[in-house]
């Protein structure tokens, strides 16, 4: 008889380049029916950080699976429930004998697919799951003395001189059931049906998006120009891509291949500068799946003791003003704007708001890492968390007093205001210096009903690190 194999779709809503699909079709031969199966789990759906944004754009690229899978002649299935049980009811119900699916590195993830594994056994159907997430497995790299790395740059060291996977094909046909009746399935559900709505505009979802970003990125100029322009926000000098490896509508060893011929074009020193810096972002994100991996305690604080309990103000009325975009700091304001009208902001950005919650109005990182995860469609724990411990000086980084002034980042990065301008057009009409000075005069700010600075960055900047010594040498 003909064997049935599910691929449980998670964060890899691709058919190209997916580990867990490709071994499937391969251990089921021609004849062999593969089904892809996608539960919508309520525990993440309710947890009170998924957003609507989030949850339209998912439905995008699930959508785009589905038909992908139907065009290749089966089915991707919805289930709405608890994952493991649904799983295993869907797996008798076909009567599957295998299961696939590509591993995640989050905590939870990691502990559900081992229950998963052992229920679906104990049904007497065979588990397989793959290394998708990163190009190299976070458990397959270590220090000369078989620690896991603590520091990023003898990370990419190492990480960078490790063979890569080669891209798996996408597949060309599928075979499906004779039947879908009388499965305990559902139809793909309405963004309002699962309870959420969206109101911002979102960026292309799906794997043909993905594609079209990541080789406009890597054909044309993006990826040459990175290293000088991925750090200018009004620039499009970035890919843009991270929605996309969120939600694996791209495989990353796709974006990698395409990097490699990107860098096998480049003409010039700075042009294959510019591929490596890229390629150097590529492994920030496998550096932080790889810490949270073996340190999972980051996910729940911070990673040194001594900012365990570091006397946060936690001023509420100033992190709404943080959240809304409205601190009298313009370059935080226009970031935090971009962040709620588009579900995305620049690196750069990132990085400077985050330093402004933390070290200018003395707020608890984690307040900020969750209104992040809120709202941003690549919010994702390994790179977010990363972020937000390296910014407030709770992480692993070997130099940990960052402060950055907001005022000199924005005459850095933005000089000519243009980005500042984009999201505050409040602020049209202000001389380049007013808008760049980090103190626009009080009575511009009162007719342009835009706040005057919600604290004195001097002043902050000489309490946190006041507090952080203190903090240090108890
Ligand atoms: C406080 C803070 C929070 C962040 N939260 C997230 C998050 O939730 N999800 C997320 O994907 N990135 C996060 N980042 C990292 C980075 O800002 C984004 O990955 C980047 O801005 C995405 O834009 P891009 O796709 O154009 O990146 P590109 O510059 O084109 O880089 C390519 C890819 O590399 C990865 N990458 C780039 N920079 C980093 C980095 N510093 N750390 C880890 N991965 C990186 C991303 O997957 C990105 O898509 C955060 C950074 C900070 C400082």
């Amino acid at each position: 008889m003909n064997e049935k194999a599910l691929v449980w779709h998670r964060r890899d809503l691709r058919i190209d380049d997916n580990p867990a699909l490709s071994e499937a079709i391969a251990h089921v031969g021609e004849q062999g029916v593969v089904l892809g199966i996608f539960v919508f789990d309520p525990d993440i759906l309710d947890d009170g950080v998924t957003e609507g944004s989030k949850v339209d754009f998912m439905l995008g690229c699930l959508r785009e699976l589905q038909a992908n899978y139907r065009r290749l002649g089966s089915d991707l299935l919805f289930m709405h429930g608890q994952p493991i049980t649904s799983i295993c009811e869907l797996a008798t119900s076909v009567s599957a004998s295998h299961l696939f699916f590509n591993q995640d590195v989050e905590p939870f993830a990691i502990e559900r697919d081992r229950e998963a594994t052992l229920a679906l056994q104990k049904l007497g159907i065979k588990v397989q799951s793959f290394i998708d997430i990163g190009l190299i497995a976070p458990d397959a790299i270590a220090t000369q003395a078989g620690e896991p790395y603590k520091v990023y740059t003898p990370f990419w060291r190492n990480w960078q001189s490790k063979p890569k996977p080669k891209p798996f094909d996408a597949p060309k046909k599928l075979t499906g059931l004779a039947s879908y009746e009388n499965l305990p399935t559902i139809s793909l559900p309405s963004l309002r049906e699962l309870g959420f709505i969206n109101d911002i505009n979102l960026p292309k979802s799906g794997e043909a998006a993905a594609l079209e970003l990541l080789i406009s990125f890597c054909d044309r100029e993006g990826i040459l120009g990175y290293k000088t322009e991925r750090d200018l926000p009004a620039h499009t000098g970035t890919s843009a891509l991270s929605p996309h490896l969120r939600f694996g509508t791209v495989g990353i060893r796709r974006v990698w291949q395409y990097a490699i011929a990107a860098e096998q074009r480049s003409r010039s020193e700075e042009e294959s500068t510019g591929i490596t810096t890229w390629q150097q972002e590529l492994a920030w994100r496998e550096f932080y799946q790889h810490v949270l991996f073996y340190f999972p305690k980051l996910a729940t604080g911070a990673y040194r003791p001594q900012m365990q309990n570091f006397p946060w103000e936690d001023d509420q009325e100033n992190f709404v003003a943080w959240c809304e975009g409205r601190t009298g700091y313009p370059i935080v304001d226009a970031a935090m704007r971009q962040l709620n009208q588009t579900g995305w902001m620049h690196n750069r950005c990132r990085m400077i708001v985050a330093s402004f919650l933390t070290k200018d109005l003395m707020i608890n990182w984690q307040w900020g890492e969750k209104y992040f995860m809120q709202k941003l469609l690549d919010g994702d724990l390994t790179a977010n968390n990363g972020g937000w411990q390296w910014s407030a000086s709770s992480g692993m980084d070997p130099k940990p007093l960052r402060i950055f002034n907001p005022a000199s980042q924005a005459r850095k990065y933005d000089p000519e205001g243009e980005y500042i301008l984009r999201w505050l057009p409040e602020l049209r009409g202000l001389t380049i210096a007013e808008l760049l000075s980090g103190n626009i005069p009080p009575h511009q700010c009162k007719k342009r009903d835009y706040p005057l600075p919600i604290v004195d960055h001097h002043m902050q900047q000489q309490k946190f690190k006041k507090l952080y010594q203190d903090c240090k040498n108890p």
